[in-house]
């Protein structure tokens, strides 16, 4: 861990951890407008999954931000680990100007993957993620040794006017802070402790996931550079720092199966169109905007792939959620009212399909003039079903169309009023002047087989 004095040691055997960190300076920033805002990127005990959503964002794209071509948004300078141009002490250079306040525009700062406790790797000599190198005491004499990614977070957190954790790991400790831990892996929010507050008085922002919806990511990042401009309120915030407008649903209320749900019908294996919820889904407990958003471009996300929600973005994600293959024992009750309600609305509701999906013409003609197949005109019961819910429906309004006695002249003709004014029943398809049926009686008249000939 660095010295204050002397940020370019870190002593041996000092941990990164909360309480072992030294007291930082607060900086405060202005409100924009701003030119120029560098991003700092770090990962920690990370896959690079939340780097590869991110540069698959389409709304808004990284690519807008890069070149500083989105209207009244600043350029960002982005310095990524995997992404940039520079490397070796020509990168590291731009995370030691920031963390030594000599950047002259204001950071974010943005952590992926979880924060190791360092002091274990140290026990041995090692590291678990470091990004650079530097001078620091050992039992030899002063030589090099990788800094962890641990040390930059507390390094430039305090500075940062935002600090963003990206992605489960980093939110929440993830599958590395999962039962077990040999890494001692934490969020970055357990690491930084609860008195965090940014230049600009934010504590942590998490935007969960594992990957996360990139789009979650850059339009979090809009909403927040927005406000640094001074042009925008500060977003909301949920209790967990999670963005509110994108958080506060559960992937249920937003699940393209979840009208399976209602209707209580349920897939038994992996490809069935149904609610997944009897094969392991616990989308109605968690807090995510996937199927909504879609995974990237707005397609995709996992139940629209046919996967069940494994609960990635919870903070009890994955032990909680294990194991991946079983239901969630809650579903039991709830499925099992659904199967009870939705087998009597699924037949009610499909009385009103079959009623909807007839033009009042074909009531009326008691006839679907449908090439592709026989349609079943209405029953006597439909009839007596529809009539009763027409009244129902149409009780207190208007109903569509004229009675009787409420013919008009319009524009000097006479309007018909009631429907058997304006529909003949004696009028047939076959009988409509040009109507296909005409036109094919025709063509029989004057070359007797070509209308078969042309079907
Ligand atoms: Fe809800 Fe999951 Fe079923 Fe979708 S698949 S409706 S999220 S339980």
């Amino acid at each position: 861990m660095a010295d204050a004095a002397t940020p370019d040691k870190i002593k041996a055997q000092q941990p990164s951890i909360p309480e072992t960190e030294p007291e930082h300076k607060r900086q405060r920033l202005p409100l924009g407008p701003l030119k120029t805002v560098h991003v700092f990127w770090l990962a920690g005990m990370s896959c690079d999954g939340c780097s590869i959503a991110v540069t698959g964002a389409t709304n808004p794209g990284i690519e807008g931000l890069l070149l500083g071509v989105v209207p009244a948004m600043p350029k960002v300078l982005l310095h990524h680990p995997v992404l940039a141009v520079e490397s070796g002490e020509a990168f590291v250079k731009w995370f030691k100007d920031g963390a030594d306040g000599k950047l002259g525009d204001p950071y974010v700062l943005v952590f992926e993957g979880s924060v190791a406790d360092e002091r274990i790797a140290q026990r041995t000599g090692g590291y678990f993620s470091a990004m650079g190198v530097e001078m620091m005491d050992g039992e030899d004499g002063e030589e090099t040794h990788p800094v962890p990614t641990a040390t930059w977070l507390h390094r430039l957190a305090p500075g940062a006017a935002a600090t963003i954790a990206i992605g489960t790991c980093a939110t929440w400790g993830g599958v590395p802070a999962a039962e077990g831990n040999p890494t001692g892996s934490m969020s970055v929010m357990d690491s930084l402790g609860k008195d965090y507050r940014s230049a600009f008085g934010l504590p942590v922002i998490n935007i969960p996931g594992c990957a996360p919806v990139g789009d979650n990511f850059t339009e979090t990042v809009f909403a927040i550079l927005l406000f640094l401009q001074g042009l925008g309120p500060l977003p909301a915030f949920d209790e967990l720092g999670r963005p509110a407008w994108l958080f506060n649903e559960t992937v249920h209320q937003g699940c393209t199966r979840a009208g399976f749900y209602e209707e209580g019908t349920f897939a038994h294996a992996y490809g069935d169109p149904e609610c997944l919820v009897e094969i392991g889904c616990w989308g109605p407990i968690v807090q995510c905007n996937i199927v909504k958003r879609g995974a990237q471009n707005h397609m995709g996300g996992c139940m629209e792939a046919g996967g069940v929600c494994i609960g990635c973005t919870m903070p009890g994600f994955p032990d909680k959620f294990s194991p991946f293959y079983k239901p969630p024992p809650g579903g039991i009750l709830s499925t099992t009212v659904s199967r009870g309600v939705g087998a009597v609305m699924r037949r009610l509701r499909r009385l009103s399909m079959r009623e909807a999906n007839r033009e009042t013409r074909w009531d009326v003609l008691k006839d679907v003039p449908s090439g592709w197949g026989h349609v079943d005109s209405r029953t006597l019961i439909d009839g007596v079903n529809h009539f009763f819910y027409e009244k129902w429906q149409q009780m207190g309004s208007r109903r569509p169309g004229r009675r009787s006695g409420e013919e008009e002249q319009l524009w000097g003709v006479d309007r018909p009023g009631v429907k058997s004014e304006y529909l003949d029943e004696s009028v047939g398809r076959e009988a409509t002047p040009g109507g296909a049926a005409a036109r094919a009686a025709e063509l029989e008249e004057k070359a007797p087989g070509a209308s078969h000939d042309r079907r």
